[in-house]
């Protein structure tokens, strides 16, 4: 006969520890005290095939913290005594709160078996518990049993001699208590592991948990075998504990304690559990729930909501956005009249100002988008819509929570992919982060949005509203697709199961959404900032070097002197003082001619323009021309430079044109435009590389630049087969015009 295995029972008060107890060892039962306090400790003997098992009657406990005699009793019991298995008794009629112990027992590490008490009454009040799916989510087994009549019992025990038998100990499981406690945990565990800070008898990550929950027992164990690792532990702890103090007006306890919640309530919410009539218990969140998680009300409510966060950030924050522009405007005047011609004036403008603005500019939107974001997240709500949008999203190897970075970059037409890329935070599996970081940029951004429309309304002015909508259903669709490719192939791997937390709603509080608007926002400020002027001055030089050979530059001012020479004096001088007289207009738009002209020949001969002029060797499969390659490399630096450099370039076509003529005009009329042209550029910009500040930010969350450079070269390659297939089939389908 084989060694007696030890188990102990354990569960909350009047889960039916005693009954079960009673039913497994009859007579053969001894009562005593737990050493040194007067906490009863009932221990007995069963029998179960050839085995012979040691059973203990722990305690009633709501919970492993060190607050009462009997939870300090159960859980030096579980860390010294070791049992080979702890059956975890949960009354089913009240699972969700006896299943808060269950998660402690598993963070502890120890090996479990659910016995799932009570099945008579859970059935009896309308509730019936899927108990293997529950096993399957928690992954631990589950057996229901009626304590009572002793139904289910027999299953229970071979279900504990297995478990045994296996003899392994799980390993503990990783709840996330938000990113501020993770943060303080990440940088407690380093330190605990160092000193060996007693781990000989708990997880080092539990006992940071504790520490954090301010657990006086562990924190005196601790400081007594090594006061000074202990204290810095405790400073971080402090520290943590007075930013929540701050923003939530809560201690790390009642977040964890959320957190755990969450953590239940995400897997009852997985058809664990069905209620066949409603009692008047349900917690006022469970009310809330039944009408925003609805099948057919809570999609509405999303929606409206998604809308409302959308109109919010975009509305409220262009005032604020147009204010910036004045202000580098100005700043940009400033400098203009201040400095002489030359490099220096021409750098401080296009690249510094410029490069600044850009980084600043962002700023509005993301300060509001946070703000809307946080509002969301702290209400409770942000984990409903993941909820929902979980199904769909797990299809293409995303997770509910990628929803609301697609929003935001530009799911519903005009976001911003900067914000979208920082919003990834949420997500935690590292695969599904990157694999959302690097589809959010195919969005329209609002950035697009004037290209999308330039070229809609040229080639397609028939249909606008609907190749409008055309284009945001593509947008979401590719995405999509490109996701499940990445995660068939550079980022495969397992989809977590959605284990993100439900927790309950409560009412955010100003100071809690102030501060953590305040710390995104900072973050961006100092991690783009940097980077970003840099690279806005190297784009910058890309336009400007090398400039025009001497010959040609005097070729240009000759021009000029030979015009106004031509022209009468008092013309040229109405000219200077603005004069809207017909012929100073006429002689100003001629000179402008000539200084466009110029600006496109320096153009042409700087870096990007010759990287235009090279690329076309390639880009004619697309149908693209130089003069759109300079464009779509200038769009590298900001989408909205796409239009812009198109306005330049084909402002010089054909000289002789009315000056009213817009761009949209000239490129229609424009022979080598054609609708298929347009189809294919207004694919490409859609989807090539994003702007440089996406980069940056997704160089940044990303940790490192190699998943950047992908981003840049995997979207600019996807797009470009995309816009060669369209430009092809087009041409062969003679829809070329
Ligand atoms: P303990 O506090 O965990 O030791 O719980 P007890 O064993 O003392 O049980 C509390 C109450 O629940 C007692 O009145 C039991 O008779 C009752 N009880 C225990 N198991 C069951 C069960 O499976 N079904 C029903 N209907 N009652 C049970
Ligand atoms: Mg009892």
């Amino acid at each position: 006969m084989s060694e007696p295995l030890n188990i102990a029972l354990a569960g909350n008060p009047n889960a039916g520890k005693t009954t079960l107890f009673n039913h497994l060892t009859g007579a053969r039962q001894h009562v005593g005290n737990y050493p040194g306090v007067t906490v009863e400790k009932k221990v007995g003997i069963c029998h179960h095939g050839e085995h012979e098992i040691r059973v203990v009657d722990l305690p009633g406990t709501y919970s492993l913290t060190a607050y009462s005699v009997e939870e300090l009793v159960a859980r030096d019991f579980l860390v010294n005594e070791k049992p080979d298995v702890v059956v975890d008794i949960v009354d089913a009629s009240n699972l969700e709160r006896n299943l808060y112990l269950t998660t402690q027992f598993m963070e502890l590490g120890i090996p479990l078996v659910i016995a799932l008490n009570m099945m008579d009454v859970a059935e009896s009040r309308g509730i019936s518990i899927d108990s293997k799916r529950l096993s399957a989510l928690l992954g631990v087994p589950v057996v229901p049993i009626i304590a009572r009549s002793g139904e289910g019992v027999d299953l229970l025990l071979d279900t504990v001699v297995q478990e045994a038998e296996t003899a392994r100990r799980p390993d503990p499981i990783l709840l996330r208590y938000g990113s501020d406690l993770d943060e303080a945990i990440a940088a407690m565990v380093p330190v605990i592991e160092e000193h060996h800070l007693l781990t000989d008898t708990y997880p080092s990550r539990w006992i940071a948990l504790k520490i954090l929950e301010n657990d006086e027992q562990i924190i005196d164990k601790a400081t007594r075998v090594n006061p000074e690792a202990s204290g810095r532990l405790l400073a971080i702890s402090e520290e943590v504990t007075n930013h929540l103090m701050h923003t939530l007006d809560a201690y790390p306890e009642a977040v964890i304690a959320d957190h755990r919640y969450g953590f239940i309530k995400s897997i009852l919410h997985q058809g664990v559990i069905t209620i066949r009539f409603v009692g008047d218990r349900l917690y006022t969140s469970d009310r809330i729930d039944r009408i925003v998680t609805h099948r057919l009300l809570g999609p509405l409510i999303m929606v409206a909501v998604l809308y409302g966060l959308y109109t919010f950030t975009f509305n409220y924050s262009g005032t604020m956005v147009d204010g910036l522009a004045t202000v580098f405007a100005a700043m940009g005047d400033m400098v203009d009249q201040s400095l002489p011609d030359g490099p220096l004036k021409s750098m401080i403008i296009s690249g510094v100002i410029d490069g600044m603005g850009g980084v600043l500019g962002f700023v509005p939107i993301i300060m509001f988008m946070f703000f809307g974001i946080a509002v969301l997240e702290d209400s409770g709500y942000l984990a409903r819509v993941a909820f929902m949008m979980d199904r769909i999203f797990h299809f293409f190897g995303l997770h509910g929570s990628s929803v609301m970075p697609f929003i935001i970059s530009g799911g519903i037409a005009g976001g911003c992919a900067v914000p979208g890329v920082m919003a990834t935070r949420t997500l935690r599996s590292p695969k599904e982060r990157m694999a959302t970081m690097l589809t959010v940029p195919f969005m329209n951004c609002g950035a697009k949005l004037p290209v999308l429309t330039l070229l809609i309304g040229a080639f397609f002015s028939a249909h606008q509203a609907r190749y409008m909508f055309l284009a945001t259903m593509a947008s979401w669709i590719i995405a999509l697709l490109a996701a499940k490719f990445l995660r068939l192939t550079v980022l495969r791997g397992e989809s977590t199961p959605f284990v993100m937390e439900l927790p309950p709603y409560r009412f955010p509080t100003i100071r809690g959404l102030v501060i953590h608007t305040w710390e995104r926002t900072w973050q961006y400020i100092k991690k783009a900032g940097t980077v970003i002027l840099g690279i806005s001055i190297l784009l910058w030089a890309m336009m400007t070097y090398p400039g025009l050979p001497e010959d040609q530059l005097a070729g240009f001012a000759a021009e000029r002197a030979q015009l106004l020479a031509a022209s009468a004096p008092e013309v040229v001088a109405a000219m200077h003082q603005g004069d809207g007289e017909p012929r100073a207009a006429e002689l100003a738009a001629a000179l402008e001619e000539i200084n466009a002209r110029q600006a496109m020949a320096a153009l042409r001969h700087s870096a990007a323009g010759r990287i235009g002029i090279a690329l076309e060797s390639v880009s004619h499969f697309a149908g693209f021309d130089w003069r759109t390659n300079i464009a779509l490399v200038g769009g590298f630096a900001a989408k909205e430079v796409i239009i812009s450099t198109l306005g330049t370039a084909y402002s010089l076509g054909n000289v002789s044109t009315d000056k009213t003529f817009s761009l949209r005009e000239r490129l229609a009329a424009d022979p080598r435009w054609n609708p298929v042209v347009a189809l294919s550029v207004l694919t490409f910009i859609m989807f090539y590389a994003p702007c440089f500040v996406t980069i940056v930010c997704i160089a940044r969350e990303a940790g490192s630049w190699k998943w950047a450079f992908f981003s840049m070269g995997f979207n600019t390659l996807f797009a470009f087969v995309l816009a060669v297939a369209i430009y092809q089939i087009g041409m062969l389908l003679g829809l070329g015009g």
